[in-house]
């Protein structure tokens, strides 16, 4: 089986992460300055307003502007209209469980790993000439391009979390930083699409071994906590081969291999760097629909493909 190869990520935790982080510690000096002085007018305000009535105002000094991830994991802002939130988001008391077993039906699931980028647009487009649905696991490299998430997502597509930062040293040195990692870009999913998806792919999927590297047992551990926690991973049953430099030949070859499997869960990337993957994509599409499969997003009656953890 193919695995996953990401030798040419160039991680941009640079600024982005930096910029974050500084922008909540310079400001919260601030937003609990302006607090207290909102709160001490307000309190002014309400003391006058309330005394002919006898009520007491409020001690509670207002909103807490704080927002944690796994807060807004679990508080279901969904949009009212959106049937596919209410199966979607994540929860822990609708857990669905791995299964390589296919839908009967012949399905390609396409999978693009390692966007938004300047690549999404031209994968959507394709996709909306074919007829065809995918899902994207994303990271949160590119902020220019969030909100391609939320246009992959109105077009019929699927969003799941892939990683915020994509960095192995750092998503793998210990269950908390994989999970504040997670939070992070559950943050920006959520931002697009209202809600926190249930749909995970590791980076470098389950079976990596390069995790072993900075934390030694740590997918097993990560395996099972992600499902405690109402999320299932999604590794992969196919292939592009486009996580190494390959042509669009080569990647349309690698791609089209797999005539004799009824679910085709498909690994392709949209970073900005697959062009290739692009150019691929019709021939890959054409190939599949004139087999007879259909192209569809992954929800939670697609086949769960679990590879064998190996750290
Ligand atoms: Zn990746």
């Amino acid at each position: 089986m193919s695995k996953h190869f990401n030798q040419d990520w160039t991680p941009r935790q640079d600024s982005t992460e930096n910029r974050q982080h500084g922008k909540r510690r310079g400001h919260a000096p601030l937003v609990m300055a302006m607090g207290i002085l909102l709160a001490a007018v307000l309190g002014i305000a309400i003391a006058n307003a309330l005394t002919a009535s006898g009520d007491a105002p409020s001690a509670d000094g207002g909103a807490d502007s704080t927002n944690s991830a796994s807060a807004s994991a679990s508080d279901g802002q969904t949009a009212p209209n959106d049937p596919r939130a209410a199966e979607l988001a994540v929860d822990p008391d609708a857990q669905t469980d791995w299964s390589f077993k296919n839908n009967g039906e012949k399905t390609v699931y396409l999978t693009f790993d390692d966007g938004p980028s300047k690549n999404t647009q031209r994968v959507l487009d394709i996709l909306n000439q074919y007829g065809a649905k995918a899902t994207f696991f994303v990271v949160g490299h590119d902020p220019d391009y969030y909100d391609m998430i939320k246009k992959a997502y109105d077009d019929g597509n699927t969003i799941g979390l892939h990683s915020y930062t994509h960095d192995y040293a750092k998503v793998y040195s210990s269950e908390d930083a994989y999970f504040d990692d997670l939070d992070q870009i559950a943050q920006v999913v959520q931002g697009q699409i209202g809600y926190v998806p249930y749909l995970v792919r590791f980076p470098g999927g389950s079976s990596n071994t390069i995790s072993g590297k900075y934390c030694s047992g740590i997918m097993d551990k990560l395996a099972a906590d992600v499902q405690a926690r109402g999320y299932q991973y999604y590794d992969w049953n196919a292939s592009s081969g486009d996580g190494a430099v390959c042509t669009a030949e080569q990647v349309v070859e690698n791609s089209c291999a797999y005539d004799d499997y009824p679910n085709i869960i498909l690994l392709c990337h949209d970073a900005a760097t697959k062009d290739t993957t692009v150019e691929a994509l019709p021939r890959i599409i054409e190939h599949y629909q004139a087999l007879g499969y259909e192209f569809k997003a992954i929800d939670r009656s697609t086949m769960v493909p679990h590879h064998k953890v190996a750290n």
